[in-house]
């Protein structure tokens, strides 16, 4: 099923083939001398084509629903990705091969039917087995209505089985191995009663009558935007519908389970990359065949079908994880609000900080849009400043005024967190004396030295080595530059011994249990000191942080991509959200070159806003998304001239029908120009139609072909690329 093809293939079969392929089905097909396991997209006469004859029929019942099957062709062609592709990342891994489903089976016959009816079937164990295979079974494919698995059948009712099949009531088939999901308990807690603003915004759903609209639930960090998507969750499960929610980090997912676990008498169905292949596959069953109400997952759970679809949530709306960076470059909340509209259903877009691209759609009426200014908890927003750091005595990256306000919180009682996107000890080494920087050899990257580990690291390839002890060129010493999450934590540990120190980065966390721990340490106020990435930025929920530290504010602001100040404010106010969050107030402080530039002190003075109502007005100035639609082209490979020819080839080709419908950007070396011994360049086209950008990029690929150019080379498209990179 996988491959790069583009339309499918088409596949025949002989008259007999029993039973006729349905679309949704899998089946064997013969590609030359061995064979691969296909989906069945749709039937019709392939009169004059070259066809693939069909070997076996892998499943009676349909995976894919059409409405499925419909989304995932929308998604090969708007994400221009080879459909097999697309296929098999929408199915569980476990049913991308030929494994079967199919078990034994029971049927009722037509004797059997009329013996039930004139109880002339007289035993009470009979009656019950004929009753339970006469009904119709829900959740079920068509073809297994009338199917019962024998597995269903109580152990202790072989012997009635066998009487039955002698006499012919009953007869043996196969069915759909059931996908059972238990049932959740009744609701262990009582919700709060919602403020005014979470019940507008509550009541607002419930009066567009639960057919299709997007919802931007715009809600300030802790207004309880959470606690709005229960209440309609709720009732959506009392309506006996299902409710998809997505979330973009799995690290997120067990709080979220928790809570809503607690709160919901559904069990909910979980759907993330850390499950075994059998946990996905029950989970995934369960969601598809309607028998679990309730699903949460990250970006892959978008695709998976829905039997009695009602609400889609998607939370942290704005977050890049929601889209897929390798191979089927999908953005899941697009795809949501997609099939939300296929479906007929509402969906919710969640963030304290919304992206540009969904700001844009409520600002114009496309999106309705919900706002909580307010925390739910009677909170105050922390209040947040800025800290000049030039010409600062700095000690370990932390200003002496950053240093007095960690103290002074520390002992009145409250914990502090300490954001810096820098894992590993320092960022790079360097030799004063002539110059040298450690590079990686693959990558026009430095390596950072990992003083925990011992090694220099590269974390664009994964190479690494040992540290070398002097400089290798001129044999003076070495030493640091910059500041990495480990070498803050040492100097903050010597500095406050004995308040308890966690650090949140890949690193630090990379053990199982580690994370989980970690949390536990923090929640029970045991560390009262916390040091991380981006880790920090999402969700967590400690009432006692009351002040959070921005370690280096400029590294995000002076960022090459044109969504830099966006993802500035985003992250600078998320990891703000988690100072204050109880009866005592929080304290934010952001240590910055360059306290002036405008989108921090626009910021600071008049909130978010304000920064993405600039922000929109500068993309139009430049004509950048979301103005324009836009896609980039990727290339790489070890040769330079080889990339930059064939995307140079595809812009010429573009631009002898360029008109002022298009732009062609490009080709220009990627921002990171070298990776693991590949170089990389990129064409950006932009475009004020949609309909003009896939024009174009249906050329490119008549063009190109295939999209293995060979040589070495490889190409993607990124249909609405968030990472310039
Ligand atoms: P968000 O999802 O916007 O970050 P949450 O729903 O997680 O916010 O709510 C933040 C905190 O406020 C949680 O501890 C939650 O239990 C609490 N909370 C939410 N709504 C209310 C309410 N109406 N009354 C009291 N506390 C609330
Ligand atoms: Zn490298």
């Amino acid at each position: 099923m996988p491959g790069p093809f583009f339309g499918g293939f088409i596949y025949h079969h002989d008259a007999e083939l029993t039973p006729a392929p349905q679309p949704g089905v899998r089946v064997r097909v013969a590609f030359g001398q061995s064979s691969r396991v296909g989906l069945v997209l749709a039937q019709g006469d392939a009169q004059g084509q070259e066809t693939r004859p069909i070997e076996e029929v892998l499943d009676h019942v349909p995976l894919l629903d059409a409405a499925s099957l419909a989304c995932l062709e929308w998604a090969a062609a708007y994400y221009h990705h080879p459909i097999g592709e697309v296929l098999s990342a929408a199915l569980p891994t476990a049913l991308r091969g030929e494994r079967s489903l199919r078990v034994a089976g029971l049927k009722i016959t037509a004797s059997g039917r009329v013996a039930l009816e004139t109880g002339e079937a007289r035993g009470k164990r009979q009656q019950a087995v004929l009753a339970a295979l006469a009904q119709e079974k829900e959740g079920q494919g068509k073809e297994d209505q009338d199917l019962l698995a024998v597995s269903a059948i109580p152990e202790a009712d072989a012997g009635v089985r066998r009487r039955l099949l002698e006499r012919g009531w009953v007869e043996l088939g196969e069915v759909n191995a059931p996908a059972e999901w238990p049932a959740g308990e009744p609701s262990r807690e009582t919700p709060p009663s919602l403020s005014d603003e979470q019940r507008a915004a509550v009541a607002a759903v419930e009066e567009g009558g639960w057919q299709f609209a997007a919802w931007l639930l715009e809600g300030v960090t802790g207004s309880g935007k959470t606690e709005v998507y229960l209440v309609l969750i709720e009732q959506a499960l009392a309506a006996g519908r299902q409710v998809l929610v997505v979330v973009p980090e799995i690290s997120l997912t067990p709080q979220l389970i928790d809570r809503f676990s607690r709160r919901l008498a559904a069990r909910p169905a979980v759907l993330h990359s850390g499950l075994s292949d059998g946990e996905r596959l029950a989970a995934w069953r369960a969601v598809a065949g309607g028998t679990a109400s309730l699903v949460i997952g990250t970006r892959s759970a978008a695709f998976v079908p829905l039997a009695r679809p009602g609400l889609i949530v998607v939370d942290e709306e704005h977050d890049a994880a929601l889209k897929q960076q390798e191979g089927f470059l999908y953005h899941a909340r697009d795809v949501l609000v997609w099939r939300a509209r296929q479906m007929g259903v509402p969906i919710l877009l969640g963030s304290a900080t919304p992206s540009l691209e969904s700001l844009r759609h409520a600002w114009a009426g496309r999106y309705r849009h919900l706002r909580l200014h307010q925390r739910a908890s009677g909170a105050s927003m922390p209040a947040m400043r800025c800290l000049d750091i030039r010409a600062q005595p700095m000690e370990g990256g932390v200003s002496p005024a950053l240093m007095t306000a960690i103290e002074r919180h520390l002992l009145a009682g409250g914990q502090v967190m300490l954001y810096l996107n820098r894992r590993g000890y320092a960022p790079s080494l360097v030799c004063h004396a002539c110059g040298y920087v450690a590079g990686c050899p693959h990558c026009d990257a430095y390596l950072t030295w990992h003083r925990d580990a011992g090694r220099l690291r590269c974390h664009h390839c994964g190479f690494e080595q040992g540290v070398p002890p002097d400089c290798p060129s001129c044999h003076a010493a070495l030493s640091v530059r910059g500041m990495g999450t480990e070498q803050l934590e040492d100097v903050l540990a010597a500095r406050f011994p004995g308040f308890g120190i966690v650090r949140l980065d890949r690193d630090a966390t990379a053990g199982k249990g580690v994370m989980a721990q970690s949390l536990a340490r923090i929640a029970r106020g045991e560390a009262r000191l916390v040091v991380g990435t981006q880790m920090l930025v999402k969700g967590h929920d400690f009432p006692g942080v009351t002040l959070v530290g921005v370690i280096n504010a400029d590294q995000a602001l002076f960022a090459a991509d044109f969504r830099g100040p966006e993802r500035f404010a985003q992250s600078l106010l998320q990891v703000a959200g988690r100072a204050g969050r109880a009866e005592r107030p929080g304290e934010v402080l952001v240590q910055t070159h360059d306290p002036s530039h405008p989108v921090l002190t626009r910021l600071l003075a008049e909130g978010y806003t304000a920064v993405m109502a600039a922000e929109l007005a500068e993309r139009e100035q430049a004509e950048l998304p979301p103005t324009r639609f836009a896609a980039l082209i990727r290339a790489d490979a070890p040769d330079a001239e080889r990339v930059r020819g064939f995307l140079s080839g595809i812009a010429e080709q573009l631009g002898q029908d360029a008109n002022d419908r298009l732009s062609v950007w490009g080709p220009v070396p990627a921002p990171l120009a070298r990776r693991a011994g590949r170089h990389r360049f990129q064409l950006l086209l932009l475009a004020r139609v949609r309909s003009d950008l896939h024009r174009a990029l249906w050329q490119i690929d008549e063009q190109v072909g295939t999209r293995r150019p060979g040589q070495r080379l490889r190409w993607s498209i990124d249909v609405d690329p968030v990472d310039l990179a």
